[in-house]
């Protein structure tokens, strides 16, 4: 085989790949949203084949042949090709280190741990659930002496999600973050509170639905390649170039739980729907980073959904479906939208607060996987570390350690992401009101074009051709600090 072949040989398999993980993908959104209980026996069973298939096909030592060759060959420095050889062997070295049986065994085993966890939160009984996630931890620790480490089981998680990211410097930066968001919350949570009671009210759900989708398409998610459903959890999965499929969940009480679900799920729906789609299956064609993928939803739900100018533009339009919201103003729905408060759910907490929910799952985990913290002792530790915290006394695992779907899907190490999103999106939002000064006069007349194209040039469209911290220093001229977020926060917080 010439190297002049190995290359092309690559891209047909990882396109042929995606077919199968697209498929997969599927398969996994249609259990969280449409299938009967029942399915899921047989559904584990899918999705152990197709997680087992992939892999065995990825990890074919022809592959290690084409891989090197194409490293031998050489690809412009910068290319789309060296980007591809170059993610294609760090995900080959891992792979190839890990038995397909092991593979199989983890898909298998959390797509029935997914459903147990559902149940398990509804009746808000973790001992239910304590036997899947036993398992779960226990094939992810396999999985991680597998992959490697210097020392952490933690770092070889991480490496998952975020490329670069280490618990030692993780660790750093939350201790310096931790009593920065607390004074700031702190002082934010002596401010006269907003009265909630004033936006009591019916939300019938469709009418979220219809306003939601008003607002999805307004910031430039595109119906023709998406959708929206409802699901317990929120998320957000691609199934190919043009279907993006997202979902959220309806409080009938209260239309802000589902409208900044969507917005934020809109996010990461954006970022999808800007990768480029003739690279679908190569690094190129995919997010570069779940702390990347992050910024883009946090920046969309807090910068652009919880601002001054958003809530002007948009008010009058709520108050058409939802007739009672006419006696509001812009800035009441602004500050019921920026409320400190001490809560216990972390995807419906604060700004200021939600890094501290992070933190704290950041902890249980490093605490589960290097500490020796046993599934057992989960419940009591994570309540005894959330009221150290936050405040708060946890009354049931519900409002607890059952809240998140994560560790049903077998999915540790991934937290950390979403306190990098954070960061990640002021510092890019700095960065993009600073290279682009008409922005902020556009998006208060409801145009949110100049933003999304600037994030579809820095972030979207370069797909995974830099490590993510690389990425982000390009786009903005520097790399990520907390300084943006804590700018950000004190504004949105302390200030008028
Ligand atoms: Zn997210």
């Amino acid at each position: 085989m010439s190297t002049a072949d190995a290359y092309p040989k690559l891209i047909a398999l990882t396109r042929e790949l995606k077919l199968l993980q697209d498929a997969a993908a599927l398969l996994s959104w249609d259990q969280e949203t449409q299938m009967p209980r029942d399915g899921v026996a047989w559904r584990a069973e899918q999705m152990a084949w197709f997680g087992g298939e992939v892999h065995r096909r990825f990890t074919a030592p022809e592959v290690g042949d084409w891989i090197a060759a194409s490293e031998a060959a050489g690809a412009e420095p910068g290319s789309d090709e060296a980007a591809n050889v170059r993610e294609w062997r760090h995900a080959y070295d891992r792979a190839t280190r890990v038995p397909a049986e092991l593979v199989e065994a983890f898909e298998r085993t959390r797509a029935i741990a997914k459903s147990a966890w559902a149940a398990a939160r509804e009746a808000s009984d973790f001992a239910a659930f304590a036997p899947h996630l036993e398992k779960l931890i226990d094939l992810s620790r396999r999985k991680a002496e597998y992959w490697g480490h210097g020392g952490r089981t933690y770092d070889a998680l991480l490496d998952e999600f975020e490329r670069g990211a280490s618990s030692a410097r993780l660790t750093a930066l939350f201790a310096d973050l931790r009593p920065e968001l607390v004074a700031i919350a702190a002082e934010a949570l002596e401010r006269e509170p907003f009265d909630a009671g004033r936006l009591a009210g019916d939300y019938p759900v469709e009418r979220q639905q219809a306003f939601n989708r008003e607002v999805a398409e307004a910031v430039g998610f595109d119906f023709a390649a998406g959708r929206i459903d409802a699901a317990v959890h929120p998320f957000c999965t691609g199934l190919g170039p043009r279907d993006t499929r997202l979902t959220t969940r309806y409080d009938v009480a209260d239309f802000r739980s589902s409208l900044f679900g969507v917005l934020h799920e809109a996010g990461h729906g954006l970022y999808d729907q800007g990768l480029r789609g003739e690279c679908h299956g190569q690094p190129v064609g995919e997010a570069v980073s779940l702390g990347v993928h992050e910024s883009q939803s946090r920046l969309w739900e807090n910068h652009v959904g919880r601002s001054r100018a958003f809530w002007e533009t948009w008010l009058p339009r709520a108050a058409v479906h939802f007739p009672h919201l006419a006696r509001l103003t812009p800035e009441d729905l602004y500050r019921s939208v920026n409320q400190a408060e001490r809560s216990h759910i972390r995807v419906e907490a604060d700004e200021v607060t939600y890094d501290l929910h992070i933190m704290l799952r950041y902890e249980m985990e490093t605490a589960i996987f290097d500490g020796g913290l046993a599934v057992a002792d989960i419940p009591g530790e994570w309540n005894r570390r959330f009221e150290d915290l936050l405040g708060l006394k946890v009354r049931h695992d519900a409002e607890g350690c059952l809240q998140d779907i994560h560790w049903s899907l077998g999915i540790f190490g991934y937290f950390p992401t979403y306190s990098l999103g954070n960061l990640n999106a002021s510092h890019l939002m700095a960065a993009a009101r600073r290279q682009r000064p008409d922005l902020d006069g556009q998006m208060a007349a409801g145009d949110y074009s100049g933003l999304l194209d600037w994030m579809r040039e820095k972030i979207h469209r370069p797909g995974s051709r830099l490590l993510p911290e690389a990425l982000i220093a390009q786009a903005a001229g520097s790399a990520a600090t907390p300084e943006a977020h804590l700018a950000h926060l004190r504004s949105r917080y302390l200030g008028d």
